[in-house]
């Protein structure tokens, strides 16, 4: 028998959304020290080149940065049409693109009897328009590009479509409702696709990451004046129980190991790389 390895993705066509951000941009560089060709397919271009550059000089890689909204389908279509131009027909879809906002993130965790006469600051205080975004960001957001970017999958029956989903989607985290009901979706979207698309070759699974501090959650868990860890941070360093936050570095293992062929008979899981916070009950 030959030595397991992920040699089966040289050569493959991913598109990444989201890509350009902090989480994505290590699952691009894990891909491409493989030998895979990505693109990587974000609303902010210009960051997305940047770090395309930077990635295929680092590793000598293929790397293109694509514009793209993953909440508007023609930008989709185009998108995948530039790939398709540049590198050919794609292999692989991770759906990247993803987040919360402030918009939709209530001021305190649970609403107290002084809360009732001026509850601006709980569930009521929500603005609708910050909760629709959010939830079609990180639902339609995921739903729209596989439909989209799973084109050619189809056409050469086989493919790998790996959403990024979240701890939230096992248990609701406070203060984000939008944020935590869509990434409790994208389980849900996870599984059912993988059941419809299993006799055509194409696999479906997600990753949930644990606790990381990237550009949408840093206003929740540091303190921006002093650069310590707010109360919510330290809450989530206590809670889980290797005591730290992840590394976007640790999410690449699982990731290539669910894109590779090794895992050729796993469709529809959610695979935690959160340093045990899901296992643990709290006390
Ligand atoms: P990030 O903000 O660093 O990156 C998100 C990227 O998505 C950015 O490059 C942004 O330009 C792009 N984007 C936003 N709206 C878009 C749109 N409409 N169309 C195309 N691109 C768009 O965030 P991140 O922390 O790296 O998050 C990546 C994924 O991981 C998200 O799905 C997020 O929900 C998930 N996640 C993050 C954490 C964490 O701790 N940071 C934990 C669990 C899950």
């Amino acid at each position: 028998m030959k030595p397991l390895s992920f040699e089966d993705l040289k050569g493959k066509v991913c598109v990444i959304t989201g890509g350009a951000g902090v989480l994505g941009g290590a699952l691009v560089k894990a891909m491409a020290s493989v030998g895979i060709k990505v693109a990587i397919a974000d609303i902010d271009k210009d960051t997305a080149d940047k770090v395309a550059a930077e990635i295929a000089a680092e590793y000598g890689a293929q790397v293109i940065g694509v514009a793209a909204n993953v909440l508007d389908k023609e930008s989709l279509v185009q998108a995948k049409a530039e790939i398709n131009r540049q590198f050919g027909e794609i292999d692989i879809l991770i759906n990247g693109a993803g987040g919360n906002s402030p918009q939709a993130t209530t001021k305190v965790e649970q609403m107290e009897e002084k809360d009732i006469d001026n509850p601006a600051d709980t569930f009521y205080g929500l603005q609708m328009e910050g909760f629709d975004k959010v939830f079609a960001l990180n639902f339609k957001g995921t739903v729209l590009p596989t439909m989209v970017f799973t084109g050619d999958m189809l056409k050469n029956k086989k493919g790998v479509v790996l959403n990024i989903s979240s701890m939230n989607s096992y248990k609701p985290l406070t203060k984000i409702p939008a944020y935590s009901a869509a990434k409790a979706s994208v389980n849900n979207f996870t599984e059912w696709l993988a059941v419809h698309l299993a006799k055509v070759g194409i696999r479906v699974n997600a990753i949930a990451p644990g606790f990381f501090i990237t550009h949408q959650n840093r206003f929740l868990v540091m303190d921006e004046k002093t650069g310590d860890f707010s109360p919510r941070g330290k809450k989530i360093v206590d809670n889980t129980p290797m005591g730290k936050f992840g590394e976007p570095e640790d999410l690449q293992g699982t990731t290539l190991y669910l894109l590779s062929d090794i895992s050729g008979f796993v469709t529809g899981i959610v695979i935690p790389v959160d340093g045990g916070y899901s296992a643990y009950g709290g006390v």
